[in-house]
């Protein structure tokens, strides 16, 4: 049978652009893609891109504060968002154009519309008109979801945030993971009021214990009115605020409430149902190790199938689609072991078990140390940071590795090797270290904190 393309993609995010660019490019595939929105998706226009500019943004505040500590005669002035952000959207742009042009220069012919499947090897676009492919990819991604309470309706989520006409003077963040713990520490580092609340008993639920409980204190010493065990129960317009009702009985008016409260796949009104593609509890898209779907010629990628919804991951999992597919290799996408950080302030690197999960699992040591960086503590900041390895009583590799520290990002992709690797204590032990550095901690644990 002819098709007019070997592989149709919808959506323009990292892990789409990417698969279509690859199959493209390096095997002369015809392919085409489809985005009914900006390319770049998530990441490059709503997500990590604007969301980690608007974290160095947020961090020069205190910086001049250091500055004038190390000696520094300078004097901090106001922040003009106004300003920021017509250069952080002059930055999306040009970005965007970027990704357009990859797919262009790798022969990737692209529409600028809404796909749909209409059978297992045909989509149909918003204008009508209709393709077939010998396979179809969806990688369309996520969106925000708003909890279902009277008033959700005036509240923004992290898709708006990056437009917003002005800074508010008060705000309240609602939730407690990634998008909501890394946007309390930017708000408040761009001089707004600033309140969280979580309904849990610690934010970012999940990580490491120690880890999270050091992030928030430090993001409660920064000036974040943390509220844990608290939820939103209602929100109504008073006057140019917010009036919020808290599950705790109190009330207050914000100027403006962001939900970050999760997110879900975008797989609604696909077609999806009709062709026999299977969907989960969550209304992701359900494939097996090769992100095949319950149809044969059709795939799915990234946050829409609700694995681990990071962009290097959806970027992997595209290689890999790509690699089985068109390459003749079948290749699944590795999910274990994922470095990750979050860009609290500070930041949070995370590879492997917590101290919790891997104690679960086997017997375990901890070896830990917190302390006061030298070069915040010169300018007189009592901020600690932490260093963390869990490691298995029995076969000494280390299962867990835990940073809270400015640059933690950066730090836990090179620990993120070893680990991966397999390194034992022993083997962190072997590295010299890196002096004066705040990593160098990690090679000279020398007793365990802990057994469990
Ligand atoms: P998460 O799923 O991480 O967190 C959602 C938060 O909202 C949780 O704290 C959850 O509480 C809370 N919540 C859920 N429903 C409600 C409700 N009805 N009322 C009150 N609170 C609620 O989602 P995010 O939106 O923060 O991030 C989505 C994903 O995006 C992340 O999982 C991550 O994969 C990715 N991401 C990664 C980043 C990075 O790598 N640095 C940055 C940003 C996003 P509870 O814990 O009790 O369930």
């Amino acid at each position: 049978m002819n098709f007019d393309y070997d592989l149709f993609v919808i959506g323009g995010g990292s892990g789409g652009v990417r698969a279509a660019r690859v199959a493209a490019g390096e095997t002369g595939a015809k392919v085409a893609l489809a985005e009914e929105d900006r390319y770049g998706g998530t990441c490059v226009i709503r997500g990590c891109v604007p969301k980690k500019l608007m974290v160095f943004a947020s961090e020069y505040a205190t910086m001049v504060e250091d500055a004038q500590a190390y000696g520094w005669d300078i004097q901090p002035g106001g922040f003009n968002w106004g300003k920021f952000k017509v250069k952080l959207h002059a930055e999306l742009d040009r970005l965007e154009a970027i990704y357009r042009n990859i797919l262009k220069n790798n022969g990737v012919e692209t529409f600028d519309a809404r796909a749909k499947l209409v059978d297992a090897h045909t989509v149909e676009l918003s204008d009508g008109t209709r393709k077939s492919a010998k396979h179809i990819l969806i990688a369309t991604g996520g969106h925000p979801v708003k909890p279902d309470i009277p008033g959700a309706e005036l509240a923004i989520t992290s898709n708006e945030i990056f437009h917003l006409d002005e800074l508010p003077k008060t705000m309240l963040i609602v939730g407690g993971g990634y998008i909501a713990s890394e946007f309390a520490g930017i708000m408040n580092g761009l001089g707004v009021k600033t309140t969280q609340f979580y309904r849990g008993a610690q934010i970012l639920r999940g990580f490491d214990d120690e880890a999270r409980g050091l992030v928030c204190e430090e993001m409660c010493q920064a000036g974040i009115d943390v509220h844990l065990g608290t939820n939103v129960l209602e929100m109504r317009k008073e006057g140019d605020q917010i009036w919020v009702k808290a599950t705790n009985g109190d009330e207050r008016l914000f100027d403006q409430v962001m939900f970050a409260t999760g997110r879900a796949p975008n797989a609604d009104d696909l077609g999806l149902e009709a062709l026999g593609v299977e969907r989960g509890r969550k209304g992701q898209i359900i494939v097996d190790d090769y992100s095949q779907t319950a149809v044969p010629s059709i795939y799915a990628i990234g946050d829409v199938t609700d694995r681990v919804n990071l962009t290097p991951v959806a970027i992997r999992e595209g290689m890999a689609f790509v690699e089985t597919v068109f390459k003749g290799n079948p290749t699944k996408p590795d999910h274990e072991l994922i470095p990750t950080a979050i860009f609290t302030q500070p930041e949070m690197g995370t590879v492997g078990l917590s101290e919790e999960d891997a104690a679960e699992q086997e017997p375990i040591e901890v070896y830990a140390t917190s302390f006061k960086p030298m070069q915040q503590s010169f300018a007189g900041r009592a901020q600690r940071v932490l260093m963390k390895l869990v490691v298995s009583k029995a076969s000494r590799k280390v299962l867990g590795c835990h940073i809270v520290a400015p640059g933690a990002g950066e730090m836990i992709q090179l620990a993120g090797i070893a680990v991966k690797m397999g390194a034992t204590k022993e083997d962190f032990d072997r590295t010299v270290a890196v002096h004066p550095t705040m990593s160098e901690e990690l090679v000279t644990l020398k007793r365990p904190v802990r057994s469990a």
